[in-house]
């Protein structure tokens, strides 16, 4: 395809100045990529304050009739109950069935300090604890205990699963086109389930065992390496030892709860990017939040929305052009003297994006 339709949804605070840089960075791509025509639409809190609707229909529809892929940027989610608003990414997730979080923690390439990594997280977006089955029950004595259901299906970890063997290789099809000296990764593309099936062996055992049986399905499969790790030892060892893992995949709660803490490990979340991901839908996002406290001053960091522009056309197909993007910004952080507040440095947002696409 010669011409990709992409929708941006900038939505709230900084999402306004992160996505318009990623797609600066998308249109700089040198001849040979493919064209883009993009799509702007509405979403966020600052329209549901505005229109009383935070995810406008036209916004889910014109996603599906119209758009290959799409950018988010960030919604703004007060701490406290608004009546009629709920968090608009979380309904698109549902309703475009975008199943998994996929998430990257890289540290850049020849980058000094901080410990090197470079792992893809793989959370599962639709059950496990987050079905927010929950009740309460009163004993006799009038003491309160609190339920909440669990739900593990085959059906949700076998798709997962898929997912993390897919991505383990095209991740190695990508390394064995960077030089040896630079990839963090030397070993065999790797799975790493990550459960507590010591405990909880029902339902984490059917997460692992479902997981495990993928490898069976696909030839291509058997060349990658399954590995396990409990998932308390497994934010232990990466915190210690965080080049030791390839991709990591795990039930909702455990990714959410290590993909977050794995963030931490590459210094800034202006630095994380990450896509959802169903089968005929993706959607890139940053990580961070709408970060009311720098919203406007046009100094928040471009990186992990540009990323997610990368992260998009991976998943779309285009390889080659996500590598170039990954690397350009490699360049200029490893560099290290156009870079924004977050990371020491004091450029905008313009010209570390400025920057990026000089290096394209
Ligand atoms: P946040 O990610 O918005 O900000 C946390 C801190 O990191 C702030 O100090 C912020 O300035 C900084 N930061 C974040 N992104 C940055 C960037 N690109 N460049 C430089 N600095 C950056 O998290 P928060 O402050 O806890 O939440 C703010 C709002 O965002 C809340 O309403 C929250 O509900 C929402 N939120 C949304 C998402 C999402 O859209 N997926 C995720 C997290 C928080
Ligand atoms: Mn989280």
């Amino acid at each position: 395809k010669k011409t990709l339709t992409i929708g941006l949804i900038p939505a709230d605070g900084i999402g306004k100045e992160v996505i318009p840089a990623a797609r600066r960075v998308l249109e700089a791509l040198p001849e040979g990529a493919p064209k883009f025509n993009f799509v702007h639409l509405d979403a966020g809190f600052e329209l549901f304050q505005k229109t009383g609707v935070a995810l406008p229909e036209e916004t889910v529809e014109r996603l599906r009739a119209e758009c290959d892929g799409a950018l988010f940027g960030a919604v703004s989610s007060p701490s406290h109950r608004v009546a009629g608003y709920s968090s608009p990414i979380v309904a698109l997730r549902k309703k475009l069935d975008l199943y998994a979080n996929v998430r990257p923690v890289a540290s850049a390439r020849g980058q000094k300090d901080g410990k090197p990594v470079d792992m893809l997280i793989i959370r599962e977006n639709t059950e496990c604890l987050y079905i927010k089955q929950e009740r309460i029950e009163t004993t006799p004595s009038g003491e309160k205990i609190a339920w909440a259901d669990r739900r593990i299906s085959e059906h949700a970890s076998r798709r997962i699963g898929r997912m993390a063997f897919r991505m383990a290789l095209a991740r190695d099809a990508l390394r064995q086109k960077t030089p040896e000296a630079e990839r963090l990764w030397k070993g065999p593309p790797t799975v790493t389930i990550v459960h507590k099936s010591n405990v909880l062996s029902t339902t984490d055992g059917l997460f692992r065992e479902t997981v495990r049986a993928v490898q069976g399905e696909d030839p291509a499969f058997e060349g990658v390496r399954v590995e396990e790790q409990l998932v308390d030892s497994m934010v232990y060892r990466m915190f210690r030892e965080p080049h030791c893992f390839d991709v990591a995949v795990a039930p909702n709660l455990y990714g959410d709860i290590i993909s977050d803490g794995a963030a931490a490990l590459v210094g800034s979340l202006g630095l994380v990017p990450s896509a959802n991901v169903g089968d005929t839908f993706v959607v890139g996002e940053p990580v961070h939040g709408s970060a009311p406290d720098i919203a406007g001053q046009g100094k928040a960091n471009p990186v992990a929305a540009v990323r997610s522009a990368g992260l998009l056309l991976e998943h779309l197909g285009y390889t080659n052009e996500a590598a170039r993007i990954y690397n350009a910004v490699d360049s200029v952080l490893v560099k290290g003297n156009l870079v924004t507040p977050d990371l020491g440095g004091n450029a905008t947002t313009d010209q570390l994006t400025d920057a990026i696409c000089r290096q394209l």
